[in-house]
């Protein structure tokens, strides 16, 4: 049997990146999944087309992870179209780096906005479905960074380690009704996301990785996998490293 057999995913900025592959291990466990993009309307329709290739009943929406009112109904539709929610990823995310000298009011709300409101919003939509269910898991995509903090990133790192205190507050209200929530905390991984990274940027973080490369996508995906699937039903409240033990 699949690991995620007949579960109902909805999994957040999959049309790229990190989201596109945890939705693709996902359909490949057997999970139908539904899928959030903001603006990558054509690959967020090619992605439902290979989905439902693979035998899952994939659906994209567009809508706005910072938005509580696109949350809503993000999460209205999706409990229609589907009867439940069983995993929860809220993966969408975005840089805008500067040194907060520089860095103006509008880069660090899009970040607030974008990576932790975002995570506020949908949890506490897709939650009434879980709290039904009385069984869900929830799986916030947070960063090494929000561990370390990283000079040009304060609004990212604030953004993250926020995620982190988010996921184990609701890990410890929620526990007690048969939903998990924790943390996935990527270090150096290969997407849209980090080719934007100077080549000199990228050299200095790759020094400091003791695995001495980028992680892919796949790899993230892989432990999303086990963190929805009836592998970790005593794992709650975590934050799960993924990093090639650039954090240690
Ligand atoms: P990416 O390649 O830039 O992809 C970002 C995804 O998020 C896209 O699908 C994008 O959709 C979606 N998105 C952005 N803003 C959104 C919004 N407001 N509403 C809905 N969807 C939105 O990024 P990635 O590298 O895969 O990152 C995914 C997550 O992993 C993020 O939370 C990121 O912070 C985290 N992370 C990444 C790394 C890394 O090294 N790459 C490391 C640590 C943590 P559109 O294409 O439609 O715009």
């Amino acid at each position: 049997m699949k690991l995620l057999e007949g579960k109902i995913a909805l999994v957040t900025g999959a049309s790229r990146g990190i989201g596109r592959a945890i939705a693709t291990r996902f359909a490949e466990e057997g999970a139908h999944v539904a899928f959030t993009y903001l603006s990558s309307e054509e690959k967020a329709k090619a992605l439902e087309e290979e989905l439902k290739a693979m035998g899952s009943n994939a659906k994209a929406y567009r809508s706005d992870a910072g938005s509580f009112e696109e949350a809503e109904a993000l999460a209205k539709a999706v409990l229609e179209d589907y009867k439940r929610i069983d995993v929860l990823v809220n993966n969408a995310g975005i840089t805008r780096d500067n040194l907060l000298l520089r860095m103006n009011e509008e880069q660090w709300d899009q970040v607030l906005t974008t990576n932790l409101k975002s995570v506020f919003n949908l949890t506490k939509h897709a939650m009434r479905s879980m709290l039904k269910q009385r069984e869900g898991s929830i799986i916030n995509i947070t960063s090494i960074v929000g561990l370390t903090g990283n000079a040009g990133q304060a609004n990212y790192a604030a953004s993250k380690s926020g995620v982190i205190g988010f996921t184990k507050s609701v890990a410890q209200e929620i526990g007690s009704r048969g939903i998990r929530c924790n943390a996935i905390a990527p270090g150096f991984i290969e997407t849209e996301m980090t080719d934007k990274l100077g080549d000199n940027i990228k050299e200095a973080l790759l020094a400091g990785i003791p695995m001495k490369r980028m992680g892919q996508a796949n790899e993230v995906a892989d432990v999303a996998v086990f963190l929805g699937s009836d592998m970790s039903t005593y794992v709650s409240g975590q934050t799960l490293s993924v990093c090639g033990a650039m954090y240690r």
